[in-house]
């Protein structure tokens, strides 16, 4: 069956979802987007992500086409159109296409933005094999752009990452500048040293994880030490466990980190316990 998505203020069959060949999204990934998930129908952590992207657009000088109350009744109305029970809730905003192809950004005024929303279906998103076993990373260089924390939609070199873990029969890639873990290819990065938990701290050189903030937040509330500070590879596979936070990994444990295992080479306690509870609080805040 054909999912109903959503194109600059209507609901189409994907069939029918068109964005111009000239739209500045496509040809010089002039955009920003957001990830939502969706757990028994529900969106997880939804002003959040609505005002990271509030933040990104306004970083890059674009306008947004919606208020936030009306994106949240695109999200609802997606996920109702589409009977989404666990899954994703993708959302790209555009510069628009100006008809040409010129660096200079259109005015705002004459060029509207493109919007474009659609879901993904995950059954059993929060049940993934994975958390049970852990993922394995490798490290690699971080060659990003400096603007890291404006969730942009030039994911080339992350996609390039994944691949180099997958040929390595790993899961996930580290990213590492001037010796130090910046986060994964689509994820924040952590390790865990006896109850601390060491996370690098916020800056232009990663993205500011929606997840990382609700789980720092009930980490400290629940008595965990938390420390926000860059580490290197070595500290972190001489650490006792890592994992990973992202809206569609939630908490993921981390087992091994370039073919070093970590502790007894299975999730350790502090992400096993931080993941449920990342997964209760945010079902119970669930909109
Ligand atoms: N860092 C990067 C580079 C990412 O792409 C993502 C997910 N898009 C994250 C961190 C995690 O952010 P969030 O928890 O908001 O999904």
């Amino acid at each position: 069956m054909s999912r109903i998505v959503y194109v600059d203020g209507a609901y189409v069959p994907e069939e029918d979802a068109k964005v111009s060949v000239f739209d500045r999204g496509f040809l010089f990934a002039d955009g920003v987007y957001e990830v939502t998930s969706v757990l028994g129908g529900k969106l997880i952590d939804f002003d959040g992500h609505a005002a990271r992207l509030e933040r990104s657009l306004s970083e890059l000088d674009m306008a947004c086409p919606v208020t936030m109350d009306a994106l949240l009744e695109i999200h609802r109305e997606l996920v109702r159109l589409n009977a989404l029970d666990d899954g994703l809730v993708y959302l790209q905003v555009t510069r628009g296409a100006a008809g040409d192809r010129d660096f200079e950004f259109p005015d705002a005024d004459a060029v509207p933005s493109t919007i474009v929303l659609f879901t993904q279906a995950k059954p059993g998103l929060a049940d993934s094999p994975k958390a049970k076993t852990g993922i394995k990373v490798i490290s690699i260089p971080d060659i990003r752009w400096g603007r890291r924390d404006i969730k942009t939609v030039q994911l080339l070199y992350p996609a390039v990452g994944k691949m180099m873990a997958k040929k390595d029969g790993c899961d996930d890639a580290w990213m590492v500048e001037d010796g130090q873990v910046t986060e994964g290819t689509s994820n924040n990065a952590y390790i865990v040293k006896g109850r601390k938990i060491v996370t690098r701290h916020l800056s232009n050189d990663i993205l500011h994880g929606i997840t990382r903030a609700a789980v720092l937040r009930f980490a400290r509330e629940a008595q965990m030490e938390v420390e926000e500070r860059a580490f290197t590879i070595d500290e972190a596979q001489a650490a006792d466990e890592a994992f990973i936070t992202s809206a569609s990994t939630f908490v993921m444990p981390v087992v091994e980190i370039d073919g070093h295992p970590l502790g007894d080479g299975s999730p350790g306690p502090v992400a096993t316990r931080l993941r449920e509870i990342y997964l209760d609080e945010s079902r119970k805040s669930a909109v």
